[in-house]
């Protein structure tokens, strides 16, 4: 019998809403805290940094929240995504399995991440702000953001994590391609940069410190907002649009995931495509479907951190979030999957991590290249060194089920290409990572 390998949505059937995954909670969240009052906060807490809009989508409990058509018209540039079956693969791993894997990559700068830096430009602008600084890793979440300033004539200015500044120089020409202003991160610029090169001039920088100067740079101008790329509520809100995809999608071809896997950096792209599938899980429809999410094991946030209240920065600037984390002040080694070095993982997701909902698992760097060379040569498509983490997992899973002998669907996200990332490839294959 014929079957697809790319399933295809029409673009008039782009989901109309977000999925609010606070409204199915099996238990109640924990609530960040003022620093200051140890209280939980309140949206007047967060008002200095983040509009109106943003506020009140983190706090919802609504379950479904509309998408605004400005943000559904940038969308159209490359949605909906393909859910594409990894045949090939398959047939290389022997497995009976299916694999089938979201693309998130091919988009204006590559990764899933334009799915909330559209919608988060856009609340900005419609608020009145004229300017948005943020932190970036690798540079797909400083690029995203800067190209959707430039759509809504926003100015952008982004502190990149130095040593992927080093690693992946195009990133940041892509940035001042969209007319973003970049500052390799810890800089001069702020105090929390000076504080961290006052003790080490040759500090690789951390997402945590990125996010110290960024928000430290945003709340000295009245017109200026700060945007976060991941971890919070509202962005984890946004990227469901892929998991809601991939349910319309696998209902065209009358199929359902048995495992769902992501990498987790701070959690968007996970939480993107498996929360749609979590809620039926959560209300009692589907209760055998098992969540991976897959972490560095030289950042191992969810496999060894503490479920404990921590600052999502390293100076101590944001509300405390509960989360498992490595500590705020926490370093991680420079590994080429920039965008998964942070010390934290979103709360939502840390929640039901803690409830054992989904499970997680870490796999260190030589093993997660070894997957993505694999999946290069048999899908033709170079993985992110950040969502090669998601293919090491779906590989595993299919190896248990040709072992066991049991087909079972596994879908992944791939939530970005690693074209810019071929340095670090180059490496891989002089076996010098
Ligand atoms: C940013 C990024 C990640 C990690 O961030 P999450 O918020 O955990 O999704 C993973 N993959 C790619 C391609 C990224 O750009």
């Amino acid at each position: 019998m014929y079957s697809s390998k790319i399933i295809f949505l029409e673009q008039s059937k782009i989901p109309s809403h977000y999925y609010n995954i606070l409204a199915d909670m099996p238990l109640p969240i924990a609530p960040p805290l003022n620093p200051a009052t140890k209280k939980p906060i309140v949206p007047q807490d967060l008002s200095a940094i983040f509009p109106m809009d943003l506020i009140m989508q983190e706090v919802s409990s609504d379950r479904f929240i509309e998408i605004p058509d400005e943000v559904l018209d940038l969308y159209r540039i490359s949605r909906p995504t393909p859910l594409i079956r990894a045949s090939n693969l398959e047939k290389h791993l022997d497995t009976p399995a299916k694999i089938y894997f979201k693309y998130e990559g091919a988009n204006p700068t590559g990764s899933h991440k334009t799915n909330t830096s559209y919608a988060q430009a856009y609340y900005n602008k419609k608020a009145g702000i004229k300017k948005l600084v943020t932190e970036t890793g690798a540079g797909q979440w400083g690029s995203s953001l800067a190209m959707a300033c430039k759509h809504f004539g926003l100015e952008c200015e982004v502190f990149m994590v130095r040593v992927s500044y080093n690693q992946k120089p195009y990133r940041k020409t892509l940035m001042n391609l969209f007319d973003a202003e970049v500052h390799a991160s810890p800089s001069n610029l702020t105090n929390a940069g000076r504080k961290i090169l006052e003790v080490n001039t040759d500090s690789p920088g951390s997402l945590g410190i990125a996010i110290s100067e960024a928000i430290e740079k945003a709340v000295q101008r009245e017109d200026t907002n700060y945007s976060l790329g991941s971890v919070l509520n509202h962005v984890l809100l946004h990227q469901t649009i892929i998991g809601e995809e991939a349910r319309l999608q696998f209902e065209i071809v009358n199929e359902y995931p048995d495992v769902v896997i992501g990498c987790v950096g701070g959690g968007s792209n996970f939480g993107g495509i498996a929360f749609p599938f979590l809620r039926d899980k959560l209300n009692g429809t589907k209760n055998g479907i098992k969540f991976i999410a897959v972490e560095p094991a030289s950042c191992p946030t969810l496999t060894e951190g503490k479920f404990d209240y921590d600052f999502g920065d390293e100076a101590c600037m944001t509300p405390l979030l509960k989360m498992y984390t490595l500590g705020h002040k926490f370093i991680p080694p420079g590994i080429h999957a920039g965008g998964l070095r942070y010390h934290g993982a979103a709360p939502t997701i840390s929640h039901l991590y803690n409830l054992g909902v989904i499970e997680a698992r870490a796999y260190n760097q030589s093993e997660v290249f070894d997957a993505a060379k694999l999946f290069a040569q048999s899908e033709g498509i170079i993985p992110a060194p950040e969502s090669s983490h998601a293919i090491k997992e779906a590989i595993e899973q299919a190896v248990i089920c040709r072992e066991e002998g049991k087909p079972k669907t596994i879908l992944f996200n791939l939530s970005g290409h690693g074209l810019l990332d071929l340095g670090a490839y180059e490496l891989y294959l002089n076996n010098k990572l």
